[in-house]
């Protein structure tokens, strides 16, 4: 089973992995009081569909006011979208993420599934994010570093350290990072997942580590210890 960006960060938001100011909508009329809710002055409005690549087709937009953020959620609520994960029919949008927009400094990846071929658990992470992860691991393998973790062990804060130092972070950023992954690493053991994604993960030009993404995946085997979870489910897009 898989979850939609938004109930990923509220999962993640419990484990205080840091997350933006947010809010879900299902109608265009509700969007600005989201905003006025979230706050600020500049937000994004982000399709909510099971699919990454949704910056490149059209599902994720930046509006500079509440008026734009409107325009943007009336195009976007039942647009048919496409992206390279979708497959070519596409995927019908009828949630909305809006969101505090972040200044990026840089955009990172992190992530961990399970590797069955060493029976272990692999955290990665890398500073190419914001792109296809399968086109670094492709093209450019060596900017892709991983940290493997045993099963009945946990990430140990000097695997989170080693992590944070190949993101080429400094100072109060690492610190921000290793809270980050060892936060990230308790959800995906405790929740039984088989895959978490954060891409991207960014740090702002305040130093800030936020989580500007969720991808997660669980182990179906195990959905029957988490209720929660399968409150969760939108079987339009299992
Ligand atoms: P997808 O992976 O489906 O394309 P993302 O959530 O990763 O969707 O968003 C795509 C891109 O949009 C990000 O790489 C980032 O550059 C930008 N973006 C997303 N959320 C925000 C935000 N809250 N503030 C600023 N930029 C954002
Ligand atoms: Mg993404």
């Amino acid at each position: 089973m898989n979850l939609h960006e938004y109930q990923g960060k509220d999962l993640f938001s419990n484990y205080n992995l840091p997350v933006s100011k947010r809010k879900v909508v299902f109608n265009a009329n509700d969007v600005i009081e989201a905003c006025n809710e979230i706050g600020g002055s500049k937000w994004v409005v982000k399709a909510q569909v099971h699919a990454g690549g949704r910056g490149k087709g059209g599902g994720i937009k930046i509006a500079n006011s509440s008026e734009e953020v409107r325009v943007y959620a009336d195009n976007i609520l039942g647009m048919n979208l496409i992206t390279h994960q979708t497959g070519p029919k596409g995927k019908c949008v009828q949630r909305l993420l809006i969101e505090e927009a972040s200044d990026i400094a840089r955009e990172m990846y992190a992530g961990i599934v399970l590797d069955r071929s060493s029976g272990k658990f692999v955290f990665m992470v890398s500073t190419e994010g914001g792109v296809e992860i399968e086109k670094v691991a492709a093209k450019t393998p060596e900017k892709i570093v991983k940290e493997w973790i045993e099963p009945n062990e946990n990430l140990k804060t000097n695997q989170a350290r080693k992590l944070a130092f190949t993101l080429e972070l400094t100072g109060t950023q690492v610190k921000h990072a290793v809270k980050t992954f060892l936060s990230l690493w308790k959800v995906f053991k405790e929740y039984d997942c088989s895959l978490i994604e954060i891409n991207p993960l960014v740090l702002t030009k305040s130093d800030e580590v936020i989580a500007l993404d969720s991808k997660i995946n669980f182990d179906d085997n195990a959905l029957f210890r988490h209720q929660d979870i399968q409150g969760m489910c939108d079987l339009s897009e299992e």
